[in-house]
């Protein structure tokens, strides 16, 4: 499956055109579906005010179109709008943080276990590339790039279950990476190597078909990802 994270560059080439009958529909998916996915990533950080302008601008689509994409966006409550009006990025609390994590987990191993009787050396290919670039990105200090590749990394391992629903329920969740610390870009080194680390138990959980051990790292990862998001 392809993931639609990779496809972000396209639409925002596509939005050029502007001349199809429903351009409007299309500039509001676009808005919508780059601003979750950089907020997901937190490229736009929790307390972030989401200028329409600029974004508009940068995303090259009309503004109601940003605007349309804001409303569907508080409506998922990935958002919240200021006094006077602004639109700005929700910061979790603990109890969300906590239930992220718990919806996660069942979401996750459950896939995992999947995973191990239906995942194919494409899944396992995929999901090794996205470990690789998780450590460069780490390694250059690109932040954001390792968020997007952790991200990609839980995505292709829905998408490694086999079941293209469960995935899909997945994606469209738009269940946010443990934010907080990561948000204040004061995540320090040492977390994001804990991560790659447990990245690639659980991906070797995966190779050897083994799903006590991979839950059992999965397991690992959420916790220490609630308690350090915590802290
Ligand atoms: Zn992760």
């Amino acid at each position: 499956m392809q993931s639609s994270l990779s496809l972000t560059n396209n639409r925002a080439s596509s939005s050029r055109e502007e001349q199809a009958p429903n351009a409007e529909r299309t500039q509001a998916e676009l808005a919508y579906q780059e601003l979750s996915h950089r907020i997901l990533i937190l490229e736009i950080a929790p307390n972030d005010r989401i200028v329409e302008q600029f974004w508009a601008k940068k995303l090259q689509v009309n503004r109601s179109a940003v605007r349309e994409s804001l409303t569907r966006l508080l409506g998922e409550g990935l958002v919240y709008q200021g006094e006077r009006g602004g639109f700005f990025v929700s910061e979790m609390t603990d109890d969300e943080i906590h239930e992220i994590r718990e919806v996660r987990e069942i979401l996750e191993t459950a896939a995992f276990t999947l995973a191990c009787d239906n995942a194919t050396t494409k899944h396992i290919k995929e999901i090794e590339e996205t470990c690789n670039d998780f450590a460069n990105f780490v390694r250059k200090g690109y932040f954001t790039g390792a968020h997007e590749a952790d991200l990609r990394f839980h995505h292709l391992l829905m998408a490694a279950s086999g079941n293209s629903r469960l995935a899909h329920l997945y994606e469209r969740a738009h269940i946010p990476l443990f934010q907080r610390k990561a948000a204040l870009a004061r995540t320090p080194l040492e977390d994001f190597i804990k991560t790659e680390k447990e990245h690639h138990l659980i991906l070797e959980a995966l190779r050897k078909r083994d799903k006590k051990l991979g839950v059992q790292h999965l397991r690992t990862h959420f916790n220490r990802g609630e308690k350090d998001a915590l802290e």
